[in-house]
């Protein structure tokens, strides 16, 4: 997604002036759903809509209904950030909170931006012109054109239009117009499964085409990064008495923390969306929703997982790169993947021995680290796990297709030295400060 800022020129002096008349309302009106939302403590979407819309639709009945919903919108989100604000003030210790006022409730001073639902505008094409066309209320449409739009012609082409504004500039206008890029993705056959651990990234690549499928696993070292960082966070603290040197080597190797994860987050994602394009595979992942139950954290284990591991980040990153790349992601239910049998399908906390995975029913044994990959394969609709002479098969549903399965391979089927490197040494590190 993103805007582009174009300058507009009302076509006639009646279009400047409804537009001037349209901010007026538009701005009253979120003064008033303000009131409203303030008074009634309002924080949901709903509820907004509950107790703003019908009022505001009888006080504005020449307005296009989607004013009345932006409007109410704005003032919400609002409220919102104020109610945020709010709440980081409050757990403050109290020592802090004096120095810091109350935050203030939130005013509609002025206002100089109209946001235009995406039904409530149009770009039309005029004799080689780019005009803009507002639907005010019914029958009432105000035009503008579109003043040097070249550079934003050339991203409007097979894209989609989002939401977007009016600004009002003292004398000028501006559209901020947003634009989804909208490439063309098409399905892929092969499919990569990933599965993310905090010393690896495990993977199973289905191959159709060749009807093979190969595991692998991506050994990273980002938890090794964090507990080394962690130790010298700790030493700096117990060492460094002078607190201002304290800060600022805080800052130093924290910043450096975040860099050399950044870093390895970089690699690996590229390094799988290479593998991806390579082998025209679509990525397959769990759900990043799963993760949360209840906005509490399902386990320790989980939990520390993820506090050494930026998921969030790497699902937004690796999203991203096979995007970029032409290939599809999907998103797959996660739920206890790592302890459920591939092949018979039985759960069990007790399948999981250390390193191996043992089914309690079926005996089926095999690599802890794969086994939640070969739960994605069967879980994506896509097939069925299974064992044949000792050795094992994929049986694609959709395709039809049988793939055997290649386990033998520790390492991506591209070099992937670049990911680990020595941690660096605290004895080194506390050299330095000694200024
Ligand atoms: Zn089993």
């Amino acid at each position: 997604m993103k805007t582009v800022k174009v300058k507009l020129i009302p076509l006639t002096k009646d279009d400047k002036n409804q537009l001037l008349s349209l901010l007026n309302d538009y701005t009253s009106m979120i003064k008033e759903a303000l009131d409203v939302i303030v008074r009634n403590d309002t924080r949901s979407r709903k509820k907004a809509h509950k107790i703003c819309y019908q009022v505001l639709r009888k006080r504005y009945p020449h307005l296009h209904n989607k004013f009345v919903q932006e409007a109410y919108k704005r003032a919400l989100a609002m409220y919102r950030s104020y109610r945020r604000l709010l709440n980081k003030w409050r757990k403050l210790p109290e020592m802090k909170r004096k120095k810091i006022s109350h935050p203030s409730p939130p005013k509609v001073k002025e206002n100089n931006v109209i946001e235009l639902h995406i039904d409530t505008y149009k770009l039309e094409k005029m004799h080689g012109f780019l005009i803009l066309k507002v639907s005010k209320s019914s029958g009432v449409f105000l035009k503008f054109l579109i003043l040097k739009y070249n550079h934003a012609i050339r991203s409007l082409n097979g894209a989609n239009l989002g939401n977007s504004k009016i600004l009002i500039d003292k004398n000028n206008v501006y559209l901020l117009l947003t634009i989804r890029r909208n490439v063309e993705v098409n399905v892929h056959k092969n499919k990569l499964f990933i599965d993310v651990n905090e010393n690896s990234v495990d993977c199973l690549l289905v191959d159709y085409d060749k009807n093979k499928a190969t595991l692998f696993s991506i050994r990273h070292d980002i938890r090794k990064i964090r507990t080394n960082y962690r130790r010298i966070r700790k030493s700096i603290q117990m060492k460094v008495k002078n607190p201002y040197l304290q800060k600022k080597l805080l800052a130093k190797y924290g910043y450096r923390e975040r860099k050399r994860v950044e870093d390895r987050l970089k690699k690996i994602t590229t390094l799988l969306a290479e593998i991806g394009k390579q082998y025209n595979a679509d990525l397959i992942r769990e759900k990043p929703s799963d993760l949360k139950l209840n906005g509490k954290r399902k386990s320790k284990q989980l939990n520390y997982r993820l506090s050494t591991f930026p998921y969030r980040k790497f699902i937004t990153c690796l999203d991203y790169k096979f995007y970029e790349r032409k290939l599809n992601v999907d998103k797959e239910n996660s739920r206890n993947t790592s302890i459920t049998c591939p092949v018979c399908g039985y759960i069990n906390k007790k399948n999981r021995v250390r390193d191996l995975f043992i089914c309690k029913k079926c005996g089926f044994t095999f690599n802890i680290h794969y086994v939640a990959c070969l739960n994605l394969f069967s879980r994506s609709n896509d097939g069925i796990v299974t064992i044949r002479s000792g050795r094992l098969f994929l049986i694609s549903r959709k395709t039809a297709h049988v793939v055997t399965v290649n386990v033998a391979p520790n390492d991506a089927p591209i070099n992937n030295d670049v990911l680990r490197e020595k941690p660096v040494h605290i004895s080194k590190i506390l050299k330095i400060p000694k200024i």
